[in-house]
């Protein structure tokens, strides 16, 4: 933002938080929104009254150790894993990350593994993934294709979460948020629609600067109101019911089941696994994975991040023995992570 725009919103937002008349806690759920808001330096820009927080919307910040330990035994049987290279990072539940495993392969689409898989016959393929709404509705889409082309080498290792009823969970805890700035991608597949429901007001934002800037104004206003009914403020992104396309594939292939979020533990009906029809492409069946150990403790407070009970810099280890170069947890590793998100653009926080 150039010329007298800070300065322009600055007031806006400090007569947006005057209408509260208390102080207020927002998170955003998005780590696109994380990244923006620290790069930005948004945080400057609100009033003393107004406390944004990061919350869980990281998707390899919120991964359950669990899953890495699995993706590592299926290296180790030598089997093909193709996966995002921010996993290659995160430390399973000994320590141990998939970055030294031979047989990981990057790729940058979910539609590389399956081309992999057709391609080299011979081998055995899982596609190792994990993320929200917008990741789940790729990755059905694929499962669609694999059918109709019958790639028996080709199965999937997954950890998709299920965002909505985490909200809940983050208004009900120990330090309750007031609102939420709610992620675009996510609400693109499951529309306003799928923010029915909510405890506190909601926003959905768009990721320019002036865009979330715009959508925390409506959040204050909302909160002075005490409307809970979420808002679309990313219209040209998100339709009111979703993607009726993406969402009829999701549910074709995904159940809803309990699951682990990484510092929020198990969380009912939260995560997303292969219906029982499709196990065929369930690599924890076809490979007997054993299920995963409980977390270990280690010093690092992802889990307060994830929660909001603390912004980052409060975590003892960070920037210390913990950065995006030697990340001590999953919240450093990845650029949308809270934790390295704050230490990146640490100047303008
Ligand atoms: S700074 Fe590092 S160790 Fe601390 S909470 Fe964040 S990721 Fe964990």
């Amino acid at each position: 933002m150039n010329g007298d725009r800070p300065a322009e919103w600055k007031k806006l937002l400090t007569a947006a938080a005057a209408k509260c008349g208390r102080p207020v806690r927002l998170m955003e759920v998005c780590g696109s929104h994380s990244t923006a808001i620290a790069r930005w330096g948004l945080r400057s820009l609100l009033p003393e009254s107004v406390e944004l927080l990061s919350g869980p919307g990281c998707p390899v910040c919120v991964s359950g150790a669990g899953f890495i330990d699995r993706t590592i035994a299926l290296c180790r049987m030598g089997v093909r894993v193709a996966l995002f290279g921010d996993l290659l990072r995160v430390p399973g539940n000994t320590g141990m990350t998939l970055g030294g495993e031979a047989m990981t392969m990057v790729i940058y689409s979910p539609s590389e593994a399956l081309e992999y898989a057709v391609a080299h016959p011979a081998e055995r393929v899982v596609l190792a993934a994990v993320g929200f709404e917008a990741t789940t509705a790729a990755v059905a889409a694929l499962l669609e294709k694999a059918v109709e082309l019958d790639v028996p080498n080709f199965s999937l290792l997954t950890d998709f979460k299920y965002l909505r009823p985490a909200l809940d969970v983050l208004t009900d805890g120990a330090v309750p948020v007031d609102g939420f700035l709610l992620p675009g991608h996510v609400a693109a597949v499951v529309g306003r629609a799928g923010f029915a429901g909510l405890s506190r007001p909601g926003v959905i934002a768009g990721f320019a600067a002036e865009e979330i800037l715009h959508s925390i104004v409506i959040l204050l206003t909302r909160i002075a109101a005490g409307d809970c009914a979420a808002v679309n403020d990313y219209p040209a992104v998100v339709p009111e019911q979703g993607t009726p396309r993406a969402l009829a594939a999701i549910d074709r292939f995904f159940e809803n089941t309990d699951g682990e979020w990484r510092g929020l533990g198990i969380l009912g009906g939260a995560c997303r696994k292969l219906r029982p029809e499709w196990s065929r492409f369930d690599a924890s069946v076809q490979y007997e994975l054993p299920l995963p150990p409980p977390p270990q403790i280690n010093g690092c407070r992802c889990g307060d991040v994830l929660r909001g009970m603390i912004r980052p810099e409060a975590c003892p280890l960070f920037g210390r023995v913990c950065t995006p170069e030697h990340p001590g947890g999953a919240c450093m590793v990845s650029m949308e992570g809270a934790c390295a998100a704050a230490w990146i653009y640490r100047e303008r926080v």
